[in-house]
């Protein structure tokens, strides 16, 4: 029954996110991803963070409702409840519910010591539809308690109850004593069926300067995993740039694509660029978003944080489908000499790449995915 249930949510999803996805493509006017803060407290203190605190209380239910309402009005794709620790707050799963409500796929980052096998039903039911667990080392040590050590258990729960998809993110960066457990992670992750990646520790601005050389070899490795082609080569390019210390060259849709709103209910550009804008929710309007979309932000170069940079990425097939598909290609053949392209990205890219055959398809598309109104760009 549980197995039935889990490819009949895996199925759904998957047509949630095809319409979010056109969606997307169809006009800019909305969000794609917004980060909201449920509580700002944690229950652990990883000496790198600077998202949480020790002592505040949860942001009250029916604020959170307010907001959530907002951010379905403003048609955001996708909602994401982080943190501080989400789990800490008590009406979590009321709250994923009425995210849910609306068109959202909804998801949680959490540091996942509060998961049992009773929360995580609890989760299902409320209707999550994906869970995403860093995870910094295989002991844990005075950096970082979120280790496999402690979390192993709660993973083995994770791919037994779970009826949302797990993503396992693993870390790179100063702060990491040992670069090689990232690999470690990884592949227990992957072990258990779940979906694994790789992220990097940035300054209180976002950014990072480059990977030592120990960090860089257990970087290539991570690559080696090849965990598919759209999970993972998109972020290679620019994580590659990073990791050499090397700028990057792209458009920061923060403040209209992307939005992290914190526990105060003020829309920022990210977790660390707190304060700009610092509008509140209730009062952001299409303009501040337009304005927003347009800006450059000036800490885009060495900026390390991926939800930002893949939401950039879906304007950028917007904008320059055939060149950003190449991007994801080049990517993936610089870890494979031997990969071929997937039929069925090559059908995709017959069937939209050219202009021509993109107005014909892509009405079409939009038709059957039920996803219409007028096309606009800000
Ligand atoms: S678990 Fe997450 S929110 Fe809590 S201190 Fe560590 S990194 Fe920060
Ligand atoms: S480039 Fe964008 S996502 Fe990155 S730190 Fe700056 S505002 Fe945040």
């Amino acid at each position: 029954m549980t197995v039935l249930r889990r490819r009949w949510k895996r199925w759904s999803r998957l047509w949630r996110e095809a319409r979010a996805f056109a969606r997307t493509m169809h006009s800019t006017r909305h969000p794609f991803l917004a980060q909201i803060i449920p509580i700002r407290r944690c229950n652990l203190a990883c000496t790198y963070c600077n998202e949480f605190d020790d002592f505040s209380p949860p942001v009250p239910t029916e604020e959170m409702y307010n907001r959530i309402d907002r951010l379905t009005a403003l048609r955001t794709a996708v909602i994401t409840f982080s943190g501080g620790e989400p789990l800490l707050h008590p009406d979590l799963d009321a709250l994923i519910t009425r995210a849910r409500s609306g068109e959202a796929i909804v998801t949680v980052i959490t540091n996942g010591l509060l998961l049992s096998p009773d929360r995580i039903r609890r989760l299902n039911r409320a209707g999550l539809d994906y869970l995403q667990i860093s995870i910094d080392n295989v002991t844990p040590d005075d950096v970082s308690k979120k280790s496999l050590k402690s979390l192993d258990r709660r993973l083995q729960w994770l791919a037994e109850y779970s009826e949302f998809a797990v993503t396992i993110n693993s870390v790179l960066g100063s702060a990491i004593r040992i670069p090689e457990d990232a690999f470690v992670i990884a592949q227990r992750a992957r072990q258990l069926g779940l979906t694994s990646t790789v992220g990097m520790l940035h300054d209180q601005h976002g950014a990072i300067l480059g990977l030592d050389e120990k960090q860089q070899a257990a970087y290539q490795r991570m690559r080696e995993l090849q965990p598919g082609l759209f999970s993972f080569a998109q972020f290679a390019a620019f994580q590659r740039n990073l990791a050499a210390g090397q700028p990057n060259d792209w458009h920061c849709r923060a403040g209209a694509r992307f939005l992290y709103i914190c526990e105060e209910g003020k829309v920022h550009y990210c977790s660390q660029q707190r304060g700009a804008p610092g509008i509140p929710l209730s009062a952001y309007t299409r303009e501040d978003m337009e304005r927003s979309f347009k800006s450059r932000k000036g800490c885009e170069p060495f900026c390390s944080i991926s939800c930002v940079h893949q939401v950039a990425l879906l304007d950028r097939f917007r904008e320059q489908p055939a060149e950003a598909l190449q991007q994801i290609l080049d990517a993936q053949r610089e870890t494979d000499a031997a990969f071929r392209t997937p039929a069925s990205v090559r059908a995709l890219a017959w069937l939209f790449l050219d202009p021509r055959r993109r107005r014909i398809f892509g009405k079409l598309a939009l038709k059957t995915l039920g996803v219409g109104g007028t096309q606009s760009t800000p």
